[in-house]
């Protein structure tokens, strides 16, 4: 006991004085300090949260379906504990628990959302012990940041099968290396998916890294292409299939950057405690939220999901998503000297391929400013922007500027690509104003960015006085 308050307080006074210094939100410091004060601390913590955790792993989407849970939650009169976008390995999860902790080591909070990384979910499982984990969607990264897409469906399986008893794993069928890993786990998981082909694409984009069967390396076909690699997909030798979903997005209506209202299906259930289990116990549900994008879809499906899951009505669910807002830095909108600016993190080819897709065909865009940096939370190796689709800007960018300390590598795609591009500005002032000067007023210009180039673009905003700093939103 004396060792978890040592390691809270230490812990707590390490985030006052990084935030003192001004390094901002996202740190995990505090959690490094306090683990190593009692590497024990987090799962102590965890143990004081009332009703329990939720955990949300894969590659894109985690930070907006943790904030979707915990606005749940909160408009609900829950007080929820989450660690912050940036910080989602372990230490940050620490950190978020550290921050909420009171001055006798305790943590009184009665849910905690968390996001936790591919690679630290078996601990994360281990300390946490959730309630539920949501697995997304698994797509290269960054150049396979946690090495072979297999190797990191294998610890996931791994983190699953280890679940406590009553916990739940949803799980995105629509993904063929999440399904995979839910094939053989001891207990059933719940299965997500996409159920509207009106909204798909027909062939899989050029990043598409999930493409053979996980039985028998046959080449998979796809009948219908959602986001990335996740779609409606079976092996021609018959052993390996998409699994049918029990709770289903249908009737999708996308409305750019703006909206998505969607039906929500639920074909089977489970209570927390899996004490019961019947059929088709919800009716369906109409979902609209402030979100654009088929990606988000995904995510508003997890987060209702996880809601109905650990006991919210599905109807108060819909009533309080229609107010959502958006994380930070996942898609921010703002004024500057008469323009609209749409900021959007697009952090991979699969994420890319998505905001573009979601830029140039459902929101008109003809306005952009794509930002490349290579400093090590966005991959220090570039060459992932040849697998994005940039050929989709192709006669429908009429304004084009290339930013980003990697901005000439950004140009040279673009020309490869055979688009007309403004010259590459690698200075986030200069890269704004050479935007807004070619964008007509009252013009929407979508800046699609990396993580720290929009750490960057947005510093200048704030400097600029159009974009409080993150840690005061
Ligand atoms: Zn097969």
């Amino acid at each position: 006991m004396m060792r978890r308050t040592a390691a809270v307080l230490a812990g707590k006074a390490t985030g006052m004085l990084s935030r003192l210094s001004r390094r901002g939100g996202g740190t995990t410091l505090p959690g490094d300090v306090a683990r190593a004060i009692d590497p024990d601390v987090l799962r102590k913590l965890a143990r004081d949260l009332k009703f329990g955790s939720v955990v949300i792993t894969g590659t894109n989407g985690k930070t907006t379906t943790a904030r979707l849970i915990s606005w749940l939650l909160e408009g609900a009169g829950h007080r929820v504990v989450s660690n912050r976008a940036g910080a989602n390995l372990i230490f940050g999860a620490t950190a978020a628990a550290l921050e909420s902790a009171g001055a006798d080591g305790r943590l009184r909070a009665d849910w905690g959302v968390f996001e936790i990384d591919e690679a630290s979910l078996p601990k994360a499982v281990d300390e946490i012990q959730p309630k539920a984990v949501i697995v997304l969607n698994l797509f290269r990264d960054q150049l396979d940041r946690y090495g072979e897409l297999e190797s990191i469906a294998k610890r996931i399986e791994s983190a699953l099968e280890r679940l406590p008893a009553g916990s739940r794993a949803l799980l995105n069928a629509d993904d063929p290396r999440v399904a995979e890993i839910g094939l053989d786990l001891p207990a059933p998981p719940l299965w997500l998916g996409i159920e509207d082909t009106s909204v798909a694409e027909r062939d899989l984009p050029h990043a598409a890294d999930a493409r053979t069967c996980p039985r028998c390396g046959a080449s998979l076909i796809f009948d219908a292409v959602y986001v990335g690699h996740d779609g409606v997909y079976r092996c021609p030798n018959k052993d390996f299939t998409r699994p049918a979903a029990d709770i289903t997005a249908t009737n999708i209506q996308l409305d750019g950057f703006d909206n998505i209202a969607m039906t929500v299906g639920m074909r089977r259930a489970y209570s927390a405690d899996r004490a019961t289990e019947t059929q088709a116990v919800k009716p369906d549900q109409r979902l609209e939220l402030p979100l654009g994008g088929l990606y988000n879809c995904y995510n508003a499906l997890a987060a209702y999901a996880a809601g109905v899951t650990i006991g919210l009505e599905p109807q108060y669910i819909a009533e309080r998503l229609k107010n959502f807002r958006a994380a930070f830095g996942r898609q921010e909108r703002m004024e500057f000297r008469g323009r609209h600016l749409n900021l959007v993190l697009s952090k991979n080819p699969a994420g890319f391929n998505e905001t573009l897709r979601t830029a140039v065909d459902l929101a008109k865009g003809n306005s952009f400013l794509i930002a490349l940096n290579d400093r090590k939370a966005d991959g220090t190796d570039v060459s992932w922007i040849w697998d994005v689709d940039f050929e989709r800007l192709k006669g429908k960018a009429t304004v084009l500027v290339p930013a980003g300390s990697r901005a000439h590598d950004l140009a040279v795609r673009f020309k490869y690509a055979g688009i007309d591009a403004a010259p590459p500005e690698p200075d986030p002032g200069r890269a704004l104003d050479a935007l807004v000067k070619a964008t007509p007023e009252g013009e929407t210009a979508h800046l699609l960015t990396t993580y720290t180039a929009m750490l960057d673009l947005r510093a200048e905003l704030v400097r600029r006085g159009w974009a409080k700093p993150y840690w005061e939103t």
